[in-house]
């Protein structure tokens, strides 16, 4: 990638840029059927920057059938794994090579930072498409131990159409995750973005072309959930869903699948995680600057955002005072700002939102200790980062998924009084745990009910560990690792009887 520019540079490649308007079927740029269309605002500024299609049933069944038909000839699901290797490795490349004007996109249509989206798709959206490309010619099968007189052979073959559903607060680092197992599987795609962020998806199906995967593997088709959300995960030619969203969305797709085909549903959930720090933990920078950014990275945006900071009473107000300065260090702004920290909410109802989160901590007894409102001087849908103190597991900030900058602070007495509030939760994504006692650490990640126990840092791990959540988080399936390839595939007994 280019050196880094400046804010004005990046307001200029977002003036020069053409935004993907159509769907993506069949190797081919189309409007929906209906010819409806939705609207797409920039959350920073307000502006409706264009439009795009409004897919409903009639074009999911499209790109189904197309999707079907790329699978059933095996253009992509039969070709000797090298090539799906180097066709993957092409789209990598494509996608480093793109990496800034794909940025700018995401920037523009999400309100996340310019810095987080260079990071995110200058780096991890191509080691995804790399590392699963790797896989493809080094999985192998099993041969069972059973005896002289047979052959059992135990092989993995892709499941056939795959519809995958995204969130909008990482558009396409989570079509990543779901796009690369999938394809290195053999699988054809029907992928539906966010309606609220679906350009970089859609730029992103023109890339996989010029890479030279062929029409009908990859399908995006834009639209809301209700119409073209349901109709995928209604789809009796869709043979498994990967879904990443609500908790109160990822139950419909259980419905969905329990009154259609019957596909395997997995589910990537919201959460309300937790991040720890015991009486012995140093409260230095590296801890504070750890604590601040799992809960405002991406302004709260986060499903692995550790918004309950569960702090031993010992070491709260020393913890506290340093938080709230470094809090007032964060640099809210225009996001195609390179020194911006944090952008704007998705949109203007999700910042409405989160203020009305506000008034709730407020009126519920949690002491507000920094942010709690609007932006001053920002016109988009911007919010200050925000802290409160004093919260009570029970109360509702504390125990549900606001999804923005709100950071909640709850004193505790010892590691098991840490432990208990930690588990007092419908969630289980992720958790973080600062101890300097590597037995107390160890005894943590054994006890916590979540998906990824980080210790001594905030980190989701990356490509190479799997990710996802237990309880209302999540489903056994997980995305990243090897595990997410498992989503894509099936599992075939092969037994031959010898003479
Ligand atoms: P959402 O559940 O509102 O939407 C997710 C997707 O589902 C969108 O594409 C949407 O159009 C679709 N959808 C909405 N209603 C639907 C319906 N009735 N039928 C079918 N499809 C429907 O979630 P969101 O607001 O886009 O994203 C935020 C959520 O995602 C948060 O809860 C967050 O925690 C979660 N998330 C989880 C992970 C993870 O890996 N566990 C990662 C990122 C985000």
């Amino acid at each position: 990638m280019n050196a880094r520019k400046l804010t004005a540079d990046y307001h200029a490649i977002a003036t020069g840029l053409v935004l993907p308007s159509h769907a993506f079927i069949d190797g081919k740029s189309r409007p929906a059927i209906s010819g409806r269309v939705f609207e797409n605002v920039n959350p920073a500024t307000g502006d409706v920057i264009g439009t795009v299609a409004h897919c409903d049933a009639a074009d999911v069944d499209l790109a189904v059938a197309a999707a079907r038909r790329s699978f059933e000839e095996g253009v992509w699901s039969r070709v000797a794994p090298e090539e799906r290797k180097a066709t993957l490795l092409r789209l990598a490349e494509l996608v480093r090579a793109h990496a800034e004007e794909l940025a700018v996109l995401e920037s523009i249509d999400s309100g996340k930072t310019i810095k987080d989206c260079l990071n995110e798709i200058g780096e991890e959206v191509p080691a995804f498409f790399q590392w699963y490309a790797e896989l493809t010619d080094k999985s192998f099968g099993k041969v069972a131990p059973t005896g002289e007189k047979t052959v059992a052979m135990v092989v993995k073959e892709p499941i056939g159409v795959a519809g995958l559903i995204l969130p909008w607060n990482f558009p396409l680092l989570m079509a990543a995750w779901k796009l690369a197992p999938a394809l290195a599987a053999g699988c054809s795609a029907v992928l539906k973005p966010a309606e609220q962020t679906p350009l970089t998806a859609l730029r992103l199906a023109d890339l996989a072309m010029e890479a030279g995967i062929p029409a009908g593997v990859i399908n995006v088709v834009p639209g809301y959930g209700e119409t073209a959300g349901q109709a995928i995960g209604r789809h009796n030619d869709i043979n498994v869903i990967s879904f990443t969203g609500s908790t109160e969305v990822g139950a419909y797709f259980l419905k969905y699948s329990s009154e259609s085909n019957l596909k395997p549903v997995g589910l990537e959930m919201g959460g309300k995680s937790p991040f720890i720090i015991l009486d012995d933990a140093d409260i230095d920078d590296a801890l504070v600057s750890n604590a601040v950014n799992s809960a405002f990275w991406n302004g709260g945006q986060n499903c692995s955002a550790n918004m309950r900071q569960i702090v031993d009473a010992r070491v709260k107000d020393t913890f506290l005072d340093k938080v709230i300065e470094k809090t007032r260090t964060i640099k809210v702004g225009d996001p195609l700002d390179p020194a911006t920290d944090m952008g704007s909410m998705v949109t203007a109802e999700h910042r409405d939102r989160i203020l009305s989160y506000i008034e709730t901590g407020k009126s519920e007894g949690a002491k507000l200790i920094a942010g709690g409102g609007k932006t001053k001087g920002l016109d988009g849908s911007f919010i200050d980062p925000t802290v409160f103190d004093a919260v009570q597991p029970g109360m509702q900030i504390a125990r549900e998924e606001i999804f923005g900058p709100v950071l909640g602070v709850i004193g505790v007495d010892g590691i098991e009084g840490a432990l208990a509030t930690a588990k007092d939760t419908d969630y289980g994504l992720h958790a973080t745990v600062f101890t300097r006692d590597i037995d107390k650490a160890m005894y943590l990640s054994k006890r916590l009910p979540c998906g990824t126990v980080a210790i001594n840092g905030f980190t989701e791990g990356n490509v190479t560990v799997p990710f996802g959540g237990y309880k209302r988080s999540g489903s056994l399936a997980r995305d990243k690792g090897t595990e997410a390839l498992d989503q894509y595939l099936q599992t075939k007994t092969i037994w031959i009887t010898l003479k």
